[in-house]
């Protein structure tokens, strides 16, 4: 059965469930959707602090102060930061101050240091002070009760930053899913394990366990399976009610030894020949209620069904407003050729340029790397993008646009 790239994705996306809302520590939230407006506990800045290292004083006791006319006023009192007992600052008297402690009753002003000579007994001052200067107002950056963060807002260092600062340690986030990897193929050896003739080094686990859990999914890896159908069984079956989704690689296409295909015959997965190169075999469905997603074996097809797949099935799972890579048009700079009837992947480098027609305007040029064979991933190392060529189209000339697939 062939079915399209876009059936296949929908398929996918269709099988893997939005990540229920949980509490995780602030720590763990890092690049999770918010699931809950956040209130702050607290008004920024929570009370009216001293923007500056310098003195607090009242503005109109330094009126008449200036370069050579300085206003020298007795400290009366030290305030650092973190001082919460800050004592009210009396006419005529001046408080060191430093940055972020809390400006004392009765001052309305802070000078800074640097218009100072840095006294400790009695300060001289060289510059006059408008009332309110270097103060920050108590709530200025945002109000006790209001919403500091909205539901749906992808949590990055500023967000969690500010989640923080109003005093929360835990947010209500979509929960990561499991994700159980799991590596198929006799051939498969863990590094560094010395390498025997026909033997080559497991590299497909490690390639989706880091782009996985670079959208925020928690994975158990298994890198060596051997296409034993009996073993293949038991290794999955064992963990497959921990996980939230399970993904494997190899043993999907039309050979003979397809332990994926084999062992899952009788479940309900769907094999299918996908309108695409690279990444043809695939297939999903469920075994003991889990989603599975059963990619195919050669490197490149793994990652790049994980652009076309899975990227977008787990962001929207996890609730992003955004699941889909940027797409820009670019010229080419090399003339590909590509299969008729399928979608193609190529890896490719991207460039963008000053568009020298019109002023402020960018226009982007795009090199293959590398050839199409499912195997070449030293060139993916070197691509930035992916060229995607039309299911019809079987040659692009040099110079012709193609759309392009901005990867990070
Ligand atoms: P398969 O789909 O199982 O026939 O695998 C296709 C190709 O990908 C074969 O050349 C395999 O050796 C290779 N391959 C499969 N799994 C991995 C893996 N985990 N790491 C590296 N290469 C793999
Ligand atoms: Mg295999």
């Amino acid at each position: 059965m062939t079915v399209s790239v876009a059936e296949h994705r929908a398929a996918v996306r269709q099988l893997v469930p939005r990540a229920p809302a949980g509490t995780l520590p602030l720590e763990e939230c890092h690049g999770l959707v918010l699931a809950e407006d956040v209130t702050a506990g607290v008004a920024l800045p929570p009370f009216d602090n001293s923007a500056m290292d310098g003195y607090a004083v009242r503005a109109s006791d330094i009126m008449a102060a200036g370069p050579q006319r300085p206003v020298r006023l007795p400290v009366a009192a030290d305030i650092p930061a973190g001082r919460t007992d800050v004592p009210e600052l009396v006419a005529g008297t001046a408080h060191r101050i430093m940055t972020g402690a809390p400006v004392p009753r009765g001052a309305d002003a802070v000078v800074r240091v640097e218009d100072t000579d840095a006294a400790t007994g009695t300060v001289a001052i060289h510059a006059a002070a408008e009332p309110g200067a270097n103060i920050r107002r108590a709530g200025e950056d945002i109000a006790r009760g209001a919403r500091a963060l909205t539901s749906g807002t992808v949590l990055g260092a500023a967000q969690l930053g500010l989640a923080a600062a109003t005093g929360r340690d835990s947010l209500t986030v979509r929960l990561p899913p499991r994700v159980l990897v799991v590596s198929t193929g006799t051939e498969l050896v863990t590094p560094p394990a010395p390498l025997a003739d026909g033997q080559i080094y497991e590299s497909n686990g490690v390639m989706l366990a880091a782009a996985l859990r670079g959208l925020g999914c928690r994975v158990e890896l298994m890198r060596a399976v051997s296409d034993d159908v009996a073993a293949f069984t038991e290794a999955l079956t064992e963990r497959a009610t921990a996980a939230d989704l399970i993904v494997t690689s190899g043993g999907v296409s039309a050979g003979a030894y397809e332990v994926v295909k084999d062992a899952l015959a009788g479940e309900h997965v769907t094999f299918t020949k996908v309108a695409m190169q690279p990444g043809g075999p695939q297939g999903c469905g469920t075994l003991h209620g889990v989603p599975i997603v059963t990619l195919p074996g050669n490197p490149v097809s793994v990652l790049v069904s994980y652009e076309v797949f899975l990227r977008p099935a787990l962001l929207a799972a996890l609730g992003h407003p955004k699941v889909e890579r940027p797409t820009v048009r670019a010229r080419l700079l090399e003339p590909l050729k590509a299969p008729a009837g399928k979608r193609q992947f190529r890896r490719g480098h991207y460039t963008e340029h000053d568009d020298p027609r019109a002023a402020g305007a960018t226009t982007g040029t795009v090199e293959p790397r590398g050839g199409p064979g499912s195997h070449l991933l030293a060139a993916f190392t070197e691509a930035n993008c992916l060229i995607v060529v039309a299911e019809d189209v079987t040659e692009v000339a040099e110079g012709e646009e193609v759309e392009v697939l901005l990867l990070d």
